[in-house]
């Protein structure tokens, strides 16, 4: 069969007013406001070591085996530069719980993933500056930095899918995505601010992977396994509001100051005392975007570590879908993809059904 220049055109002009149809009202049902018992993850790349421990648990949790951080078999446990941890605290100072790429030992802890990808949620990445010596120093020094989604409050990514594939927890704001309704069109992507949704374009079965808060563990009093395993305080989780105000706490005192930084959650009873640092610039996630319940501290500015100087301080959405409908390619490219994709689209269902009853 052939379709035809008008045929074609119809076809878009049709799937336009269906699509159009099922635009969510973003004013009507995305509020701007902070969820009442919103929790996301306080990241202080200050006392961030690199270890890693936060990427493998991600993978170890969230199902996602393959890249450079993973081996079969491998188990949850705490690594740092020197050594690794089990849960009972049993140390393996050679035998870290994921793949060393070829290198025996701890050297292998730096061979991982370069980016985020369908198989790597969360991404430790690493700034240098000439010598590199000096830690959270812009000139001459090195700093880490967490690259993961930031669980906007006002999500772009859920605004602009046309599927309502991604979703919005309503009570703890979780930024989630159900793999049954996704269509493939990826406009999810294209509308992130901070370039966070990958594609599994190496599975036969794609589906757009991104970090979920591990909200698949929260109905088991477990809360996001990177701050479970971070063993220096670097990734912490908690109520936003509380979380905002620790960071606004820490941004404000003085550079030397004895502090007791708490370990895994806010609340928790683990700390760990050190001096304070000195902290660059702003916390990250107060407004960009119109706020995140992730935010971030640096000792390095956020321009230098490659996040996105120009970003609005509002939220996104109200532009997002309204902008997205305007253009015509983008019709043409839901057209498209959905007649490419329409009959590989209810067996993706099946399959997203199944995997969610298997993580159920
Ligand atoms: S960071 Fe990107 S993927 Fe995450 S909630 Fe915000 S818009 Fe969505
Ligand atoms: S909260 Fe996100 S980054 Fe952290 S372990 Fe869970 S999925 Fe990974
Ligand atoms: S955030 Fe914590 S677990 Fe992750 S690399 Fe830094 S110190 Fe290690």
């Amino acid at each position: 069969m052939t379709i035809s220049r008008r045929d074609f055109l119809k076809g878009v002009a049709g799937s336009g007013v269906v699509m159009a149809a099922a635009v969510p009202d973003v004013d009507a049902k995305m509020s701007k406001e902070l969820p009442p018992k919103a929790v996301g993850i306080l990241y202080d790349a200050t006392l961030c070591i690199g270890c890693k421990s936060c990427m493998v648990n991600c993978k170890i949790h969230n199902s996602v085996p393959g890249g450079a951080l993973h081996k079969e078999g491998m188990v949850s446990g705490v690594c740092d530069a020197l050594l690794c941890r089990s849960p009972e605290g049993e140390e393996k100072a050679t035998d870290p719980p994921y793949e060393t790429g070829g290198i025996k030992g701890n050297e292998g802890i730096w061979d991982a993933s370069q980016d985020l990808t369908g198989k790597t949620l969360s991404i430790i990445k690493v700034y240098r500056n000439g010598t590199g010596e000096q830690k959270d120093s812009p000139v001459n020094g090195h700093a880490f930095f967490k690259q993961q989604c930031l669980h906007c409050i006002t999500p772009a990514c859920a605004s602009v899918c046309p599927a309502g594939a991604f979703k919005k927890d309503p009570v703890n704001g979780a930024v989630y995505y159900e793999a049954y309704r996704c269509i493939g069109c990826r406009y999810c992507q294209i509308a992130c601010p901070f370039n966070v949704p990958r594609y599994e374009w190496d599975s036969a079965w794609p589906e757009v992977r991104k970090c979920q808060l591990c909200r698949h563990r929260f109905a088991e009093g477990k809360y996001s396994a990177c701050a479970e395993f971070c063993p220096t305080g670097a990734t912490i989780f908690g109520r936003v509001e509380d979380l905002r105000q620790e960071a606004k706490k820490r941004f404000s005192m003085k550079p030397g100051t004895e502090y007791e930084y708490p370990i895994k959650t806010l609340d928790s009873r683990e700390t760990s005392l050190r001096k304070v640092s000195r902290y660059a610039d702003r916390v990250y996630g107060l407004s960009e975007a119109g706020g995140t319940q992730n935010i971030m501290l640096s000792g390095v500015s956020f321009e230098l570590l490659g996040f996105d100087r120009d970003i609005p301080h509002s939220a996104l959405p109200d532009l997002t879908w309204a902008y997205v409908a305007k253009i015509p390619w983008v019709f043409a490219g839901v057209f498209l993809g959905g007649t490419t994709i329409h009959a590989i689209t209810s067996r993706m269902a099946k399959h997203g059904k199944d995997k969610e009853e298997k993580h159920d």
